[in-house]
């Protein structure tokens, strides 16, 4: 593929304006054009230099936010050092998760085996670092040589006395969503093995937040506020101990389109634990989930959602006249969303609305075609809508629909700052708390502060759209 430079006046359901590789043509699609037929959820097109993380990597960031427990990775340095650290999510407690530990296979080990470096590595770290539990992540090349990490790992938790659990995470076995499976299976084993003596009947786990920069104490509050219990996090400032007993809670709340949603699955047929899918972005699904919290446990508790009223309605009454001065500077500006899962998509076009932006380009890695063809519905008409996309499709959509802000993660943001466009970190490193109402304002804040940046007007290509007509871009 060639890198479009020029705005396109024509397109088509498949998105032929476009300058893509043939066999990407069906995972772009426009709003409004025709029925959604997105060819998504497979392997990347060897070549296209997807913006997908591995297996690995997948399972890595599910489990990294358990803070008390140790993170092995099983491989070369390379594959550590690209998951270290990666994410801001933060602890109450114990910081074991922000070491990154590495078996570093060198070739003698690829030839001979590496299991017991693998052996000595954990006996060293777990004397060393006395963790709660230790998670052993398999990478590629343990397994092209086939080493036993479950045979390691055995006997290592019995001679320690703490579960040491394999991840079964190779890296080119599948893409990110296999990671999120290997994640959960490998946190299953936990789940089940420590008493429920204390839970109460109005419990929760929560599932699929990993507490960056602390987003999972801003919704916990809210369920406290609400007279709920929270056992577990799921994984965001995660405790082992809670995990083991989490199948005690009485509900599942399931946040992001795929990384935890197995574990439910999991639970729902083990252990009879209903789940709820819920969204802690934006005004609408922050309050929505909650409401859904509130009504599966008024049985229990008739006062449960007159309670959630009154907490909505404070939150709202705070944040409603902060958000006015921004929305009337974005009125009209526009955002593209290149995110993990689609789900976390729908929340940020809702959040958009409500400061007046308008959403032209929405991605994932890894949306389903039902999560595509409801995402359409969102839309407005024209938005280009995108599977599993790569930088130089990224590049072209962002130019030809003149965003002024992107909103994605860690390997979006050259994008936008080569581009000269406006950039919000909605993933790994963010440093700010975007969750809940109080997270509302923060993105619109953030959000502001990019968009209304004076730096754009010496970017080029922005300068010339301010000395141009009305529409026109360079
Ligand atoms: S597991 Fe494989 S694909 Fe993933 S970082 Fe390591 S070498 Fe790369």
């Amino acid at each position: 593929m060639t890198t479009a430079t020029a705005p396109t006046t024509t397109a088509t359901a498949e998105c032929r304006d476009a300058d893509l590789l043939d066999e990407r043509k069906k995972q772009v699609h426009r709003a409004g054009q025709g029925p959604v037929d997105m060819a998504c959820n497979r392997e990347s097109l060897a070549g296209a230099v997807s913006q997908r993380a591995c297996v690995f990597c997948g399972s890595r960031v599910v489990l990294y936010p358990i803070a008390d427990a140790l993170h092995l990775v099983h491989g070369p340095i390379g594959c550590a050092a690209y998951t270290w650290d990666i994410r801001g999510a933060l602890s109450s407690g114990p910081e074991l998760h922000r070491l990154s530990f590495s078996t570093d296979l060198q070739e003698k080990d690829v030839i001979f085996g590496g299991e017991k470096k693998l052996a000595a590595a954990l006996d060293e770290l777990i004397d060393l670092h006395q963790p709660k539990a230790a998670f052993v992540y398999s990478t590629c090349i343990v397994g092209l040589i086939g080493d036993d990490l479950g045979a390691v790992c055995r006997k290592m938790s019995e001679k320690k006395g703490i579960p040491v659990i394999p991840v079964q995470s190779e890296g080119f076995k599948g893409n990110k969503r296999e990671g999120y499976l290997a994640a959960c299976k490998a946190m299953f084993q936990l789940v089940g093995t420590a008493p429920t003596d204390s839970v109460s009947p109005l419990s929760v786990n929560i599932l699929g937040d990993f507490n960056l920069a602390g987003e999972i104490w801003i919704v916990r509050g809210y369920l406290e506020r609400m007279g709920i219990q929270v056992v577990a996090n799921i994984t965001g400032d995660g405790r082992v101990d809670d995990i083991r007993r989490c199948h005690g809670a009485a509900l599942n709340l399931v946040q992001c389109s795929g990384s935890t949603l197995d574990l439910a699955r999991m639970m729902k047929e083990k252990y009879g634990t209903p789940h709820l899918r819920v969204s802690y972005l934006g005004i609408e699904d922050m309050a929505d989930s909650l409401y859904a919290v509130a009504e599966h446990f008024e049985s229990v508790d008739p006062g449960i959602v007159e309670r959630t009223r009154d907490l909505v309605r404070e939150e709202l009454a705070a944040l409603m006249p902060r958000l006015r001065d921004i929305r009337r500077d974005l009125s009209g500006k526009r955002a593209a969303i290149y995110v993990g899962g689609s789900f976390k998509a729908f929340s940020l076009i809702k959040a958009f609305r409500h400061i007046g932006m308008n959403v032209v380009l929405v991605g994932s890695q890894t949306g389903t075609q039902e999560e595509y063809q409801e995402l359409e519905t969102v839309c407005d008409p024209g938005t280009v809508i995108i599977d599993d996309a790569n930088p130089l499709e990224l590049s072209h959509y962002v130019r030809e629909l003149d965003v002024d802000v992107f909103v994605g993660g860690v390997k979006e943001r050259p994008i936008a700052h080569k581009l000269g466009v406006g950039f919000c970190d909605h993933n790994h490193e963010r440093k700010i708390a975007l969750a809940g109402f109080e997270g509302m304002y923060n993105f619109a804040r953030e959000v502001h502060a990019s968009v209304m940046s004076p730096v754009w007007r010496f970017v080029p290509r922005r300068s010339k759209r301010a000395a141009a007509p009305s529409g026109a871009d360079a």
